[in-house]
């Protein structure tokens, strides 16, 4: 019998591996142009061909490599930044794994000139679908310089996905933005198709906004500074009046890295609620600077999702820095003004023997496998909530449901009836939004949107890892047709869908009919319901199975979560409360929002003196 397992030769892992970092022409801009900062350049200059199609080429001025780096650089993993994983957590480097030109070049063609100061000759280096074709000594001036041609070149399905050059261009011009914007005092000029359409002189941080965002936006910058135990916030923000219809100049950093975070857009959001309509936005330019340990450094490099350990902590102070700052500056009619008892900024106590910084980083992580544990993604209590359920017990509160007991789950028809031998708890609905209940130590708040999302997701949660799922099938079965893309996407949750209790059968060429649904779903878009749990997959990258059931989970309970605007009864909110706190974590929802405030009654007690 002949063996047949052989490994994949080394060009083909690369490509694959390729297409975890390199998803389009920005991805390679992105990922040179960070290596040139990090190798001390002081002036990059971007050029660019077709929208990067058939040329990238980024030169920069930094430190340059020897010889043997220069072709060690391609290997997979080769990185002059790590040495341990230990280094991980001091990161101040943008790239650390040491497979981003690796990944280049299995893509394209790829050509290097580099010279360190005290090298006589540079290199000039030839490689093309990994291969090395030439590598011999050049005269060149002191940096790098890559050349990257005609991307994809080899991988006709990726090109193929490429979209148009006004789409890709709009792509690398966000990419640039956002390092133009951590590195101000860094030179950029970006060359398309042998003209200079951009030119950064180095500047200051102020400067380089208005140089990015033209002269108008200097008038309505508002510089914002808090110095904290948690964080330093600096950046700027706009004066209300200036705030825009549609979107907005929004942009958060950490550590020098772009993130987005939608948390904290509500935290500036909150700030400027008193002063601005629904329908605008503000512009932001803000950075905060935290221990590095503090952070779950993402560390899928295509990724601008961040993770903090002290999120709500952090929410607080935003929301405070920003309402200040916007006072301070005369925008807020003192009436609004709400800080005189403002949330008191949290701050770090020492005498409160602190929490070990957890960092979610896995040692055994490696960025060309497809897999890797996604660590504990949801967020710790930050309440002590089980102290505030007391508080109910005293009450008269019976034990709490388990989220994954046969209770039918709330509301859409199947709530349980009113257990009349029971003595709750008074609930109230505010702006059919909030829960209001009271608790030994004030008044709690509960956003029911979002408790309803934290039970559902840790129901739905457990349905999945059990197996527990239960299909119900469809009267009508329904089709639907997807992108080869979508289809492969689906294949790879088509398993863990099962688990929940969808039935979905493969009609051939891209399409498929949904046959069962999960029994806890009723009145859903069953289609749209797939959809979205396709297209959460596709963006979500790398498919630990942990990660992926998370995200089926949130995706399903975002889907099904009562809104906002619902009526409750009150036998539906005691059990929706009852419910909440037999949750895992019932603070904050799976993406780290917050689903209760108290009100301490010295609070209360205060306002109404
Ligand atoms: P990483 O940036 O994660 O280390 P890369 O594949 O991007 O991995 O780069 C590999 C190595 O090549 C870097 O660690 C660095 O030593 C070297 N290198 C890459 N680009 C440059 C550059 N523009 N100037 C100097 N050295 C570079
Ligand atoms: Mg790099």
């Amino acid at each position: 019998m002949t063996d047949i397992i052989h490994l994949l030769p080394d060009s083909i892992a690369n490509q694959i591996a390729a297409g975890e970092v390199i998803q389009r022409p920005a991805s390679v801009v992105k990922e040179l142009v960070e290596n040139s900062l990090d190798a001390g350049a002081r002036q990059i200059r971007i050029v660019l061909k077709d929208a990067g199609r058939t040329l990238i080429q980024v030169i920069d001025d930094g430190k340059g490599m020897s010889p043997a780096d220069a072709q060690m650089a391609f290997e997979r993993h080769a990185t002059s930044k790590i040495k341990s994983v230990d280094d991980l957590f001091a990161l101040h480097t943008r790239g650390f794994r040491g497979e981003a030109l690796a990944s280049i070049a299995a893509i394209a063609q790829v050509e290097l000139k580099t010279r360190r100061p005290e090298d006589e000759m540079g290199t000039w280096l030839k490689i093309a679908a990994t291969k090395v074709e030439s590598q011999e000594p050049i005269a060149c001036g002191v940096g790098t310089t890559i050349s990257v041609k005609n991307i994809f070149f080899n991988v006709p399905a990726r090109r193929k996905f490429l979209k148009s050059n006004e789409t890709e261009r709009r792509n690398i011009f966000t990419e640039i933005e956002r390092i133009a914007l951590v590195n101000p005092d860094i030179e950029f000029i970006v060359i398309e198709n042998d003209l200079q359409t951009l030119h950064l002189p180095p500047a200051n941080l102020r400067q380089r906004i208005v140089q990015m965002q033209g002269k108008n936006i200097n008038q309505q910058l508002i510089e914002i500074n808090e110095d904290t135990t948690l964080a330093k916030i600096h950046g700027y923000i706009s004066t209300p009046q200036y705030a825009r219809k549609g979107r907005a100049n929004q942009f958060f950093f950490v550590n020098n890295r772009y993130i987005r975070h939608p948390f904290f857009h509500k935290a500036v959001m909150t700030a400027y609620e008193p002063l601005i309509s629904a329908s605008e936005s503000p512009n932001y330019f803000i950075y905060f600077e935290v221990e590095p340990d503090t952070i779950d450094v993402n560390i899928h490099p295509t990724k601008t999702e961040v993770k903090f350990e002290n999120e709500r902590a952090l929410w607080q102070i935003l929301m405070v820095t920003v309402k200040e700052s916007l006072g301070k500056h005369n925008a807020i009619p003192s009436i609004d003004f709400d800080t005189a008892d403002a949330p008191e900024i949290p701050i770090f106590d020492p005498s409160k023997s602190p929490a070990m910084p957890k960092v979610n980083i896995n040692p055994n992580y490696n960025p060309f496998q497809s897999s890797y544990g996604s660590g504990g993604r949801v967020a710790k209590p930050l309440l002590d909530w089980e102290e505030l359920y007391r508080g109910f017990e005293k009450e008269g509160r019976e034990s709490p449901v388990s989220p994954d007991s046969e209770t039918p789950l709330f509301p859409e028809n199947s709530l349980q009836e009113p257990d009349s031998q029971l003595v709750s708890p008074k609930h109230y609905q505010y702006k059919q939004k909030y829960i209001l209940t009271s608790v030994k130590s004030g008044l709690m708040i509960i956003d029911q949107h979002r408790s309803h999302l934290r039970i559902l997701f840790e129901r739905f949660l457990s349905l999945i890892r059990g197996r527990k799922g239960v299909s119900q099938r469809m009267l009508f079965p329904e089709r639907i047709e997807l992108t080869p893309s979508e289809a492969s996407s689906l294949s790879e949750i088509k398993e863990e869908m099962e688990a929940l209790g969808f039935e979905l059968s493969d009609l051939g060429n891209n399409s498929f009919a949904i046959q069962g649904i999960p029994s806890e779903l009723h009145h859903v878009d069953a289609v749209a319901l797939v959809r979205s749990m396709i297209e959460e997959n596709m963006d979500g990258g790398g498919n630990a199975m942990e990660q992926l059931q998370e995200r089926l989970a949130l995706t399903m309970a975002n889907f099904t979560a009562i809104p906002a605007g619902k009526p409750l009864s009150e036998e539906e909110m005691s059990q929706m409360v009852n419910q909440l706190f037999a949750c895992q974590s019932p603070n904050s929802t799976p993406d780290g929002k917050a689903i209760i405030t108290v009100i301490s009654e010295e609070e209360i007690e205060s306002k109404l003196k």
